[in-house]
């Protein structure tokens, strides 16, 4: 039976990993079909403490779990399908094996939101993407026009980063204002190749007939008049949901599917512990998930020191 268990290999993972490893727990850390999480398809973090310089997400990822790793942390690919937390210890179906643990550290952050239109669903991987960084410099996309949808701070990461590649980018957003921060928002601003389309959305993409994308739909939310623009790519940036379906009806969470601890990191249940995106929709930062991850790790080492007295 594994001390602790940690589901998820984001920020908050593998530094809930790193601590409870250094107390002698030995933690078990499932990664996920993401190993490494969301940051992995960024690129260069700027606002990592310690990275004067900034530092490749990937890197950044690689290096967390090798850290964990050093303290006798292990790490198994593989995705959580079922977990049981009605008695203790408690058990978790990881691939069709049951694993079990007497604390569980859950870390499994978030994941793309969705426009939500059967034409984006249809013409995903054929054109419509969420990971700028992932697909960017496909061949299908160089020297062709591309649109990024969404205002945050992802949005404009994304847009700034395909400059490299299309001849131009329209960043389509909702309103007329960019909700990213300060400085992104300017950088993009500034970049003479991206186009911000305000005030609009996307209704469909085009061309499912084609089984590619060769434009999109949009539709002006003031006016409600409707233009087709030609393009070859569709960057979906406009926020993430939680991944916290599994945890359904048995760990206290709000109505957009955020967990809601009861005390700090503690869950509804005692001995499941929380940390990361999946609990926070205010910060949603690389160093918060890593603090939320510690925090996480020091209430369960101090849980199990508890059961053990
Ligand atoms: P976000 O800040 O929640 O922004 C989502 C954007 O998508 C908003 O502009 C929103 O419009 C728009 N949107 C949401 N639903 C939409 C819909 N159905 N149709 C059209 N537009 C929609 O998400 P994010 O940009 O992914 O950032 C998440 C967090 O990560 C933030 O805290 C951000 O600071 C952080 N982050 C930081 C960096 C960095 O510092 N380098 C990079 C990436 C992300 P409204 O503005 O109208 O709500």
């Amino acid at each position: 039976m594994e001390h602790v268990v940690v589901i998820g290999s984001g920020c908050a993972g593998w530094t809930a990993a790193l601590y409870t490893a250094r107390a002698n727990l030995q933690p078990l850390v499932l990664t996920g079909a993401q190993p490494g999480g969301l940051l992995t398809t960024t690129t260069t973090v700027e606002n990592f403490p310690g990275f004067p310089d900034g530092v490749d997400g990937y890197e950044l990822m690689t290096r967390m779990q090798k850290q964990a790793e050093r303290f006798g942390t292990r790490a198994q690919f593989g995705t959580v399908e079922a977990v049981d937390f009605s008695t203790r210890p408690f058990a978790l179906t990881v691939d069709g094996e049951r694993v079990e643990a007497r604390a569980v550290i859950i870390a499994t952050g978030a994941s793309h939101r969705h426009l939500g239109l059967e034409s984006e669903a249809k013409l995903e991987t054929k054109g419509v993407t969420y990971c700028a960084t992932c697909d960017g410099a496909l061949p299908i996309f160089r020297n062709k026009p591309l649109v990024v949808v969404g205002g945050g701070d992802s949005a404009c990461e994304e847009a700034n980063y395909l400059t490299r590649f299309g001849s131009v980018v329209y960043l389509i957003h909702r309103r007329d204002q960019l909700r990213a921060s300060k400085i992104m928002a300017e950088r993009t601003l500034a970049n003479p190749k991206i186009k911000p389309v305000w005030n609009s959305v996307v209704t469909e993409v085009l061309d499912v007939a084609q089984d590619k994308v060769t434009g999109v739909r949009v539709k002006h939310v003031k006016t409600g008049g409707q233009s087709v623009m030609d393009c070859a790519g569709v960057f979906v940036a406009i926020g993430h949901v939680p991944n916290t379906q599994l945890f359904k009806g048995r760990i206290a969470m709000d109505e957009n599917g955020y967990i809601v601890p009861a005390k700090s990191a503690a869950t509804n249940v005692p001995g499941v512990f929380v940390a990361g995106d999946c609990a926070d929709h205010v910060y949603r930062q690389a160093i918060t998930a890593a603090g939320m991850g510690c925090a996480a790790a020091i209430e369960a080492e101090r849980f199990l020191a508890a059961q053990k007295g």
